[in-house]
């Protein structure tokens, strides 16, 4: 994935202020942490970006009947909710972009007045339907019919609201004009929309003829000003992409960052729900092709997250803050868990009851379990220093064997945007060493003194999984920073191959790399099993 820059530059959408954070801006937000970490362990040069989107109507009306202004609402949920999220998932993001920042707001400013200057922005009117929850004009026939409360009403489907008829005199984007050029991008670069299903929705979309955009409004002011026009703001959504180009061109401070967006740009991958697709693979594009800059390599598109069935929304009641679960299972396994169970791409579900039984087969009982054995054998045994291997048979080569396709196989599932493919690869190495541990009975061979001495079979037996398990840590320590950390440190390893972090996912299935005589220390356990798993 990494292209001749050997940069990687990946976004999360910026997420609505309007709100505070539930699990599904953190499955987002974790599956882009999961993926700049293992690209940042392939010594990839890295940027991850994510931030919040703060201008709009629905912001405005939600700070109005808050009491307070816009600009005083959005702050308050960024400092109270919207940053202090990042570190509860345990994300290493490089920046945080907020729109109302002033080098967003310039940066935006010169980029549509450019487009004005050349004819692609021009003055019209326009009435249809419109879904304030989507910020967005509707097209009559994807409304649906209202029930109960909303009976004789045409709803937004997303929403399930009632849409308002708006009339507005607006400036427009002249989008028609770019549709066959987008046409014939999609057909020129097959991985430019991500997965085939997402792909698919949006040629249907664009084949059915595109419309030109309204880009402004001008019943509120809570927005970035027309350049050319100051009775108008510019149309949310067309504020909000710009996003990902702004956050390299100028740093917090305002200061011009040229090298950044020479190393960085273009994007390597924006993720975004399957709800907001259409406007990052279709007004996205548009825009840039109308500014004659580079396009992103992949649009992402994954599922929603399912609680009960339904999609989860604060205003259904299923919104379910990222602390719950974290308080109760750590951020260890609450990334585990959503990069592993769910099929990215695909809607998931979330329970408790699965959560819990998950936690405790692969991680207490699974990896946990094996890493706490090895470090107690390794300190019965050889008085806590690692051993000298003799050599390697058959049923030491097959864990070198498997170790080594795992990093092949997560590697390509990790150039394939596929987080659960690669946990999965990963995995067949946890479940080859549990068996191998069985197998070999290394507490059988250590009552043998002619085989449990330095480069006996005891001592092989140990090495080898010590070998796998310093695999597993790096190959790891995406998806479970805190507990990977842990493992490397009982290993003995840092003091002599360094910092977890810097060790390159490429060489990770090379065996033969710890030291004899090695410090292994047995610590605390990664994953303390749940005793009570009802919550
Ligand atoms: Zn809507």
């Amino acid at each position: 994935m990494a292209d001749a820059k050997n940069s990687f530059y990946l976004t999360t959408p910026i997420y609505y202020v309007n709100d505070a954070p539930h699990i599904g801006h953190a499955y987002t937000t974790v599956a882009a942490d999961m993926l700049t970490r293992w690209h940042r362990q392939r010594q990839e040069d890295v940027w991850f970006l994510t931030g919040t989107d703060e201008h709009g109507q629905k912001v405005m009306r939600t700070a109005e009947s808050n009491g307070v202004t816009p600009q005083q609402w959005a702050d308050k949920l960024v400092d109270d909710a919207w940053v202090p999220v990042l570190n509860t998932l345990n994300a290493k993001n490089d920046d945080f972009i907020r729109t109302t920042q002033p080098r967003h707001e310039s940066a935006v400013q010169e980029f549509i007045s450019k487009l004005h200057d050349q004819g692609d922005i021009y003055a019209g009117s326009y009435e249809g339907p419109y879904c304030v929850g989507c910020e967005e004009y509707k097209q009559a026939g994807e409304l649906l019919d209202g029930t109960g409360e909303h009976e004789g009403q045409k709803v937004c489907p997303i929403h399930g609201y009632p849409v308002e008829m708006l009339s507005e005199q607006n400036y427009f984007f002249a989008m028609s004009k770019y549709q066959d050029r987008l046409l014939a991008f999609y057909e020129e670069h097959p991985e430019f929309i991500q997965p085939a299903s997402a792909r698919n929705e949006v040629l249907g979309f664009v084949k059915q003829g595109l419309q030109d955009l309204s880009i402004s409004r001008n019943t509120f002011d809570w927005g970035i000003p027309l350049p050319w026009d100051s009775e108008h703001v510019l149309y949310v959504w067309f504020d909000a992409l710009l996003n990902y180009m702004t956050a390299l061109q100028k740093n917090v401070d305002g200061e011009d960052t040229p090298e950044l967006f020479e190393k960085y740009w273009p994007a390597n991958v924006h993720l975004v729900g399957k709800d907001i697709l259409r406007f990052h693979a279709v007004i996205w594009p548009a825009m840039l092709m109308a500014h004659g800059s580079a396009l992103p390599k992949t649009i992402f598109a994954h599922g929603w997250l399912l609680v009960g069935g339904e999609k989860m929304s604060k205003t259904k009641l299923t919104g379910i803050a990222p602390s719950q679960i974290i308080d109760v299972f750590g951020s260890d396994a609450f990334r585990y868990y959503f990069m592993r169970a769910i099929q990215f791409g695909q809607d998931g579900s979330f329970s408790w009851e699965d959560m819990a039984a998950q936690y405790n087969a692969a991680l207490a009982n699974g990896w946990g379990n094996l890493a706490s054995r090895l470090a107690a054998m390794v300190g019965k045994y050889f008085g806590g220093a690692l051993p000298q291997a003799g050599e390697f048979t058959e049923a030491d080569q097959h864990i070198a064997d498997v170790a080594a396709k795992a990093v092949a196989d997560a590697e390509a599932a990790i150039d394939a945007i596929s987080p659960n493919h690669a946990i999965d690869a990963v995995w067949t190495l946890v479940d080859a060493l549990n068996l191998y541990i069985t197998e070999q009975e290394p507490w059988k061979v250590a009552k043998d003194e002619s085989q449990a001495g330095q480069g006996g079979r005891l001592a092989t037996i140990l090495v080898t999984a010590a070998e796998g398990l310093r695999a597993l840590a790096v190959l790891l320590n995406p998806v479970m920073p805190i507990a990977a950390g842990k493992l490397w440190d009982s290993l003995g390893a840092e003091d002599y191959l360094g910092a977890l972090d810097a060790q390159p996912v490429a060489t990770a299935g090379e065996f033969g790399q710890l030291k004899p005589g090695t410090t292994v220390t047995k610590g605390e356990a990664l994953f303390p099993r749940l005793e009570d798993t009802t919550n």
